[in-house]
């Protein structure tokens, strides 16, 4: 008798969308489901259990089991931008209360916590969630609802341990949520470590094509209150990703695996490469073993990611990384990063006064270009500078 076939992995779930073929005319590929509207059957039930496309859309339930599948989680939930899934996460938690977040984190979503969380009636305490006993300093007991953390965080690519804060939240009652974006499923997977939610921005490597914007939670408990009233919010504020967006982001997640474990051993040879190169006075990647997250990100991911930044000597003197910036050709200089190519920032600008980036710091999101050509741009860029 032949053996049962093993369960699949995630890469291969992904490859072929879970196997999916579209049950009229047996394509591989599926279509993009845009109606907006389902016909109801005559006794006035929908057996089909689509009604409407604000709560629903059958081109997103794909791309969402794919999700699901890489995360290791129950279920996955698109929305509009990583933004509205982190802001509608906050808040539909169950009631205001006090929320411990990562001071090194995405400075567009820390500046809502900052600016408007404080609307709904939450206090908001950043903290170097790198050290576990800051963090639990920072959580109180039956107060604090929320512990928010990126890692690693943007834009200096901090590592958090994660089980070490599910530990520390849970003891006090309180939830976790990571925001898993640079570290995507291929190199992380945080409700494994006792998270009890995964945000990422689908704008970034899961899509990989710098072609949507899209937002993703997952979670274990797919019956949790929380979850069931972020389902309700994406309803009723209409936050739920397009049918054209989940098409492409479910095309993208198809080779998520392959580019991300390339751009990451492309980033971790320009870690090395800018280590050594007089113009860069410091390089942030949690690949190197001089990198103080770098014991944990091994115990706690599979690969380091495609993101570093590079202090660039000269003190904290914007003027020389923006020259840098300048004078780069093949680098892209453009915000956002997870794409298929690479894209250089002076992330300072950006971020504004109250960030924790240092004004000299470029950041670099390594895409699937060959490295040698990747350094030698940048090489001759810190040397045009230098001279
Ligand atoms: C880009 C980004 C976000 C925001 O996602 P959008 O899709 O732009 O709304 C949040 N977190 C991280 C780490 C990001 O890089």
């Amino acid at each position: 008798m032949a053996k049962p076939p093993t369960p699949p992995k995630p890469r291969t779930l992904a490859a072929q969308a879970l196997g999916a073929v579209e049950p009229v005319t047996r394509a591989i590929v599926p279509p993009v489901h845009v109606s907006t509207t389902y016909l109801r059957d005559p006794d006035n039930a929908y057996s089909s259990g689509y009604v409407y496309g604000r709560p629903d859309n059958a081109t997103v339930r794909q791309a969402e089991g794919v999700l699901a599948a890489l995360e290791g989680a129950t279920a996955a939930m698109l929305l509009g931008s990583g933004l509205s899934a982190a802001t509608a996460a906050v808040m539909a938690l169950p009631e205001p209360g006090h929320i411990v977040a990562s001071q090194v984190m995405y400075w567009a979503f820390r500046d809502w916590l900052v600016r408007e969380a404080p609307r709904y009636g939450h206090t908001v305490t950043l903290v170097d969630t790198t050290d576990l006993a800051a963090v639990r300093d920072a959580v109180v007991p039956g107060k604090t609802r929320l512990v928010w953390i990126e890692t690693p965080g943007n834009p200096l690519w901090t590592i958090t341990d994660i089980a070490g804060v599910a530990e520390i939240a849970h003891a006090a009652g309180a939830r976790v949520a990571v925001d898993s974006t640079v570290a995507t499923p291929v190199f992380s997977r945080p409700l494994a470590l006792g998270a009890d939610l995964v945000m990422h921005s689908a704008t970034k490597y899961l899509n990989g094509h710098s072609d949507v914007i899209a937002g993703a939670l997952a979670t274990r408990d797919p019956d949790d209150a929380w979850w069931t009233r972020i389902a309700e919010l994406r309803a009723r504020l209409g936050l739920i990703l397009g049918p054209f967006e989940a098409w492409l982001l479910l095309r993208g997640l198809r080779t998520l695996d392959v580019r991300v474990r390339a751009q990451s051993e492309s980033a971790a040879l320009l870690a090395t490469w800018l280590g050594h190169h007089r113009g860069i006075e410091r390089v942030r990647y949690p690949g190197l073993p001089h990198h103080p997250g770098h014991a944990i990100a091994t115990r706690q991911m599979t690969g380091y990611g495609a993101m570093l930044s590079v202090d660039v000597l000269g003190g904290e003197q914007a003027a020389i990384a923006i020259a840098v910036a300048a004078a780069v050709t093949l680098w892209k200089r453009a915000t956002s990063l997870g794409g298929v190519e690479s894209l250089i920032e002076h992330r300072a600008s950006i971020e504004g006064p109250g960030s924790p980036c240092p004004t000299n710091l470029l950041r670099l999101s390594v895409g699937l270009e060959d490295p040698e050509d990747l350094y030698a741009d940048l090489d001759r860029a810190l040397g045009s500078v230098a001279s």
